[in-house]
């Protein structure tokens, strides 16, 4: 028998999330698949007009919901 689909959460390390961006400048909406570390460390730029000024969307993978406006 075998246990193909079995353990398929224990990805310890091995986890790329996605996170969403949008780009304050231009308005564009991109996607950056990066490790935990690579997102504390990495600086994002807009794929389209390469500002720094993008602020991070909802992540795949911690998708904390708090309504502040
Ligand atoms: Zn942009």
């Amino acid at each position: 028998m075998l246990w193909s689909a079995y353990g398929v959460t224990d990805a310890e390390g091995g986890i790329m999330p996605t996170y969403e961006f949008a780009c304050k400048k231009c308005g564009k909406k991109f996607a950056v698949m990066m490790s935990i570390g690579e997102r504390e460390s990495k600086r994002i730029r807009c794929p389209k007009c390469n500002s720094l000024r993008v602020v991070s969307r909802v992540s795949t993978f911690c998708a904390v919901t708090s309504k502040k406006s």
